[in-house]
């Protein structure tokens, strides 16, 4: 009995706790677009065969001005449940495409800019209103910008979705379906929606070292994504091993620590263009 009153008292000041720490966040949120507390970090995509850098993907971080540098997974699922999302939504966009522009005008070889869209701005009914209004202000073209939806955003199968999806390919924007492998979806979404890209989650990459099914799974994806005229990106991928297999694999491109951490923009060293004179 003691125990039970005990430990029941530990878990209320624990849910306690953190409907505190929702409350905080929920708060600050309101004025973090506003009070400019949100950083975009960006991690290369490379191109296996090459090296090139084909992609950069955009990953929000908060600069709290109490807990200092929050993780997305610390803020955007709290801001998905406010609606708060959309508005944070439409930043990212815009810094993302912004950010990539500037990288196009210092003369660096062009690449598309990833990023990252929750369900719920996908279900919006002025999305797609929303994307070419950013990419016009901006003077960036639909093809250099490529958003990334997970796979549990496919479960969501409303008509929204499906006609959002259909006016951004019509938009010239790819889609990319991410963390590929761990959701719900089953495979006939793949024929229902055309992808532009697949990426295997970050999980069958790590399992790749010495795990045979690790080996076989990404194998799969990568020749399943090929016949389907997908392409093909390994997420997480961290050493040697991994990189010979997915070569050997003809996996399309790669990301991850190995290549670099997500960074602010200003600390890559990206290559400028080349010019040939005759
Ligand atoms: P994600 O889209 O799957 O992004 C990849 C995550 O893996 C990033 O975590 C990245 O820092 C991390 N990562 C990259 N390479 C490696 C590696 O080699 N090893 C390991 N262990 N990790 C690696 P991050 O930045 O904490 O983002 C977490 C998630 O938050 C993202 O997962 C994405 O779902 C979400 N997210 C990030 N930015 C945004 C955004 O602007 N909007 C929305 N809606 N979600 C976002
Ligand atoms: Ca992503
Ligand atoms: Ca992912
Ligand atoms: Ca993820």
């Amino acid at each position: 009995k003691r125990y039970g009153k005990n430990n029941y008292t530990i878990y209320s000041e624990e849910l306690d706790h953190e409907a505190n720490y929702k409350l905080t966040i929920e708060k600050g949120l309101k004025s973090a677009v506003t009070n400019n507390e949100f950083v975009l970090h960006y991690q290369p995509i490379i191109d296996l065969q090459t090296g090139e850098v084909i992609g950069m993907e955009a990953l929000i971080r908060w600069n709290h001005p109490q807990f200092g540098l929050l993780s997305p997974d610390q803020f955007i699922p709290i801001s998905e449940e406010s609606g708060q999302i959309i508005s944070i939504g439409k930043w990212v966009l815009s810094m993302a495409c912004t950010q990539n522009k500037k990288w196009q005008e210092e003369g660096h070889p062009p690449f598309k800019i990833a990023v990252n869209i929750s369900t719920i701005q996908l279900q919006q009914q002025n999305f797609v209103e929303t994307v070419a209004k950013i990419l016009e202000e901006v003077g960036l073209d639909s093809k250099w910008l490529e958003l990334e939806v997970t796979e549990s955003i496919l479960m969501e199968d409303t008509e929204q979705l499906k006609e959002n999806l259909a006016k951004l390919k019509k938009l010239g924007v790819s889609i990319a379906i991410d963390d590929f492998g761990t959701g719900y979806t089953s495979l006939s979404y793949l024929r229902q929606f055309s992808f532009d890209r697949v990426k295997i989650d970050r999980s069958f990459i790590n399992d790749i070292v010495g795990d045979k099914n690790g080996k076989t799974i990404t194998a799969t994806i990568i020749s399943l994504a090929q016949k389907l005229n997908m392409g093909v990106i390994a997420e997480g991928v961290e050493d040697d091993v991994q990189l010979s297999f997915l070569k050997k694999e003809k996996c399309d491109a790669g990301q991850g620590y190995y290549f670099s951490r997500p960074l602010p923009a200003d600390l890559h060293r990206l290559p400028r263009s080349e010019i040939t004179t005759v």
